[in-house]
């Protein structure tokens, strides 16, 4: 990197926030935080401010703004609220990088504005992918932008798939090969996952991440959620895409050849390296977090998921073969779900079945503009709340 990069981190305060900020203050020389962005947390945000004296922090709501002014009061730092503050510090000339990583739908718009303006997204915020799809890949084309996988599954494809300038090669890839660590779950019992609380879904074996990916992570929507991410990132469909569960996380995921090579990137799990490549790229930059090593790793086991158990994952498959709204009506629902399996309203099992009575009873349509995406969106989560509300077939 010839010239230092100035960043806007949306979703500053979540376990994403934490590592970029982590590579940012050991970078000083090569990056700079210009904004920073997050929903409610103003405590967490006021010591980022102190720390990183950013120009600019927006909070989701005004009463976290008035509160977080308040306590920084102090600094010279401009104090925002609201999406389209979000939109305009993702779009600001004086940003080059946007780590997109604001938890669910709610990143769509500022990742959208941020593309618009040609800034390098660093795609941490899966979601806004899922959903929008099309409309999302046809505008990184339309304004030439480098988008860069922060999921470390994707990052480890971009790793192992040939380069030219960004142009992802696909020539001669027979099929990818997308790892999941199968969560916390992986060898309980039907039975058993009746009764999981949502501490024991949020106590992922490998990574520590924010509390919705974790829950994502343990009933496997997050790697049905990375399927059709790949998909669209990679020019995929998901008959290219090989789930291959693998409970060590060592193996990030894999590309295979034509010739019977296959390509793998590996190392221990930790979130600070695909973000800090996906910053640096295409250069390699530091980031402190210890070296593969493999004796100590000792052994490296691959299976297939168990689609009974987690049907989340050909829900995501059924979702892209409907195409459409489809996909946004299953995240969507799941969002819904999710939140109430942590407030304890429905079972654990009960999230797919949500999920999957969305995906059934609410007709996909084609999108042709982001109104469509926002109302497929709204549909489908009135739909979620009406079937947890009702809870027949719960
Ligand atoms: P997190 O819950 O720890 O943090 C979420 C962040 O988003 C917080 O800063 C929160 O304030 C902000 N946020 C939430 N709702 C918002 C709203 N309505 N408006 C503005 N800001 C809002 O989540 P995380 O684990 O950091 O994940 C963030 C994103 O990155 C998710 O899309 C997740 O799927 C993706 N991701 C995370 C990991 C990981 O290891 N944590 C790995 C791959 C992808
Ligand atoms: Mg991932």
């Amino acid at each position: 990197m010839v010239v230092k990069q100035s960043i806007c981190l949306l979703g500053a305060t979540g376990s994403i926030g934490d590592s970029t900020l982590d590579i940012i203050s050991q970078h000083p020389d090569k990056f700079s935080l210009f904004a920073v962005a997050a929903n409610t947390n103003v405590k967490k945000m006021a010591e980022i401010c102190r720390t990183f004296l950013p120009k600019v922090a927006v909070m989701g709501g005004v009463e976290a703004r008035d509160e977080l002014a308040t306590l920084c009061s102090e600094l010279p730092i401009q104090f925002d609220w609201g999406e389209e503050a979000m939109c305009s510090i993702a779009s600001s000339s004086e940003v080059d990088q946007v780590m997109a990583a604001i938890m669910g739908f709610a990143g769509l718009k500022p990742t959208l504005s941020a593309i618009r303006a040609k800034k390098r997204i660093l795609l941490a915020n899966k979601e806004s992918l899922v959903t929008a799809g099309r409309l999302f890949m046809d505008e990184v084309a339309k304004h030439q932008v480098t988008l860069m996988p922060i999921d470390s599954e994707h990052n480890a494809i971009f790793q192992c798939l040939p380069q030219d300038n960004f142009g992802f090669q696909k020539s001669h890839v027979s099929k990818l090969l997308l790892t999941a660590s199968g969560g916390p779950f992986r060898e309980w019992s039907l039975e058993d996952m009746k009764k999981v609380t949502p501490a024991e879904a949020c106590n992922h074996p490998n990574w520590s991440m924010g509390q919705k990916i974790s829950i994502d992570s343990a009933s496997l929507m997050n790697k049905g959620l990375e399927l059709i991410e790949a998909c669209w990132l990679f020019d995929m469909i998901p008959e290219d895409i090989e789930v291959v569960v693998h409970p060590q996380s060592i193996v990030h995921s894999m590309v295979s050849y034509e010739d019977g090579s296959v390509i793998a990137q590996m190392g221990v799990p930790d979130m600070k390296v695909p973000i800090a490549y996906g910053m640096s790229w295409p250069e390699r930059i530091t980031t402190k977090v210890p070296q593969l090593n493999l004796m100590d790793v000792a052994k490296l086991d691959f299976s297939a998921p168990d689609l009974e158990r987690f049907p989340n994952l050909k829900l995501a498959a059924d979702a892209w073969h409907l195409g459409g709204t489809a996909m946004a009506h299953l995240n969507a629902a799941n969002e819904i779900a999710v939140e109430a399996f942590l407030n304890k309203q429905i079972g654990f099992l009960d999230i797919a079945t949500v999920n999957k009575q969305v995906l059934e009873q609410l007709p996909a349509t084609a999108i042709v503009d982001l109104e469509g995406v926002f109302e497929g969106d709204k549909m489908a989560r009135e739909l979620a709340k009406r079937i947890i509300l009702v809870g027949n077939n719960l």
